[in-house]
């Protein structure tokens, strides 16, 4: 096709996209600034359009236009994915986020059913109202939208008790391809009449289909929190240190995350509010927090004090005498809980502190953390010796949140550093993607780590519901090399 003739055919698609939505929900142009870019700011893009559909009949019919034209169409949420998976040159954006209705909150069944585009820091405000928690959280929680979460499986710091997003799905509403609606929209604990096509979707980074609603399990929300920062002595204690909490709560630890001595000073560096942890710098610096369900373990007793916080208080005393940790300071109040999440939420925003970056998103069996970052940093430092690393982990869950900085003189590619990192990861038995999705930034690690057959699987599925590859090309599936 001429390049002529391409753009007639975009002038006519955006003609029939404009007599379903309305002038006002077809952006192009400089209109389209916001959704240009990713935010890591490491790729840009120019959309033929944005398309802000407000049901999810209008999403269905963008769907069907984009089809009889061949259009490609990537959806987008909140934008804040770290994997590039809303790059989208020349394509129709789908962007969610008129529906944003949160349709019904059960406190009985402990659900909430909402539409993609519901922000995920709204479901926590809603649900709280009713003494109820939506648990997935993280720092861009503010702007990700439900469908986003959905789409990448994310994550964040309460897997460790709740599991991640597809572990609080149960039911799921698709506009595929063709523009079919797929409802999966059950509410069912069990369901096993065929396939898992719900489980399918989520994590499939609109590859498959675009997400337009869900059902979501709700967790009573903690009583009491008991959060602390602590030092350990080495970061190999850190799996007793969390058993030993575990067993003495009967399983409250909601979050545990570690931050290493480079974490807090770029911390320091970059924050004017910042301050130190502990009166003296620490190499191994973990948060951890404890939630109380029961009211037995959250009510504050005639001298003021909360069963949790005590029992938090015990044991860091008795592991502080044991030698395994070196400080412990457990918040007092919520605004001190509030500056310790606050320091592991900026994460994000510290990573992006370089310009140039290699972001990498691990998963290890627990017990390989440790081992896994003192040869991770040997290991890389000979491809550039200048090179520094910016790590920060879900330590809860085994997920390495490992960001290369290389040096100014570095002359060695960013592929290259990624495949010393995932030799490694594969040593290890770990993953090079945990949590924030493969996009474009990942193919890389697909062509050279999955299976042959695991990608001519994931290829016939693709192609199977997506037969034209309009739905977000280019993204989560390399391309089959020519040999
Ligand atoms: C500061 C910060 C902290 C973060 N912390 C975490 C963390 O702890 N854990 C974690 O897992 N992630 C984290 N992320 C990454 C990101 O926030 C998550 O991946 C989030 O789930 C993306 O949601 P979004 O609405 O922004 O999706 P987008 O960025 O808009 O989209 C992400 C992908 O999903 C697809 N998509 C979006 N909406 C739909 C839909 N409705 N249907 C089908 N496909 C769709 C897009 O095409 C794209 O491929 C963080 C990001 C930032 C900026």
């Amino acid at each position: 096709m001429t390049i002529d003739s391409k753009s007639a055919q975009i002038s006519d698609v955006l003609t029939e996209l404009t007599q379903v939505l309305g002038t006002a929900y077809v952006l192009t142009g400089e209109d389209t600034r916001k959704w240009q870019a990713d935010w890591t700011k490491t790729y840009s893009w120019m959309p033929s359009a944005v398309l802000r559909p407000q049901s999810v009949k209008e999403v269905s019919a963008i769907m069907r236009i984009a089809s009889q034209h061949q259009c490609p169409v990537v959806p987008v949420s909140g934008n804040t994915g770290l994997s590039g998976g809303t790059v989208a040159e020349g394509a129709l954006m789908l962007s969610l986020d008129r529906l944003n209705k949160i349709e019904d909150i059960r406190v009985d069944t402990r659900t909430i059913r909402v539409q993609a585009g519901v922000i995920l820091e709204a479901i926590h405000n809603a649900t709280e109202e009713h003494g109820l928690v939506f648990p997935l959280s993280f720092g861009a929680r503010g702007s990700a939208q439900i469908g986003g979460c959905l789409a990448t499986n994310a994550g964040g710091s309460n897997v460790l008790r709740y599991g991640n997003t597809r572990d609080l799905c149960l039911g799921l509403e698709i506009v595929l391809a063709s523009g079919e609606v797929l409802d999966l929209m059950a509410s069912l604990h069990k369901d096993n009449s065929g396939l898992n096509l719900r489980n399918l979707f989520v994590g499939s980074e609109g590859i498959l289909g675009v997400i337009t609603g869900a059902i979501l399990k709700l967790h009573p929300k903690p009583r009491a929190y008991a959060t602390a920062m602590i030092a350990a002595s080495k970061l190999e204690d850190s799996l007793i240190i969390l058993n030993r909490l575990q067993e003495a709560t009967g399983g409250m630890v909601e979050a545990f995350e570690y931050m290493p001595r480079m974490y807090i000073e770029q911390h320091l560096l970059h924050d004017p509010a910042a301050r130190e942890p502990f009166d003296d710098p620490h190499e191994v610096n973990l948060m951890v927090e404890l939630g109380a369900i029961s009211p037995g373990d959250a009510r504050i007793d005639e001298n003021g004090s909360v069963p949790i916080v005590e029992k938090l208080q015990l044991l860091l005393m008795e592991m502080l005498e044991e030698g395994m940790l070196l400080d412990a300071v457990i918040a007092q109040n919520d605004a001190q809980r509030g500056e310790m999440w606050h320091r592991r939420e900026l994460a994000g925003e510290l990573t992006t502190t370089v310009d140039d970056i290699i972001i990498n998103d691990i998963s290890l069996p627990l017990q390989a953390v440790a081992p896994f970052l003192r040869r991770a940093e040997q290991d890389l430092l000979k491809l550039d010796k200048a090179a520094r690393f910016f790590v920060v982990s879900h330590l809860g869950d085994g997920n390495v949140h490992f960001t290369i900085w290389p040096s100014a003189e570095s002359t060695t590619n960013h592929e290259d550093f990624r495949t010393v990192l995932e030799n490694l990861v594969e040593e290890y038995h770990g993953s090079f993607s945990a949590e924030h999705g493969v996009g474009v930034s990942k193919l890389g690690s697909m062509a050279r780590r999955k299976s042959k057959t695991s990608l001519k699987v994931m290829r016939a599925i693709k192609s199977a519901l997506d037969p034209l590859d309009i739905l977000n090309p280019g993204k989560v599936i390399p391309p089959v090399l020519e040999s």
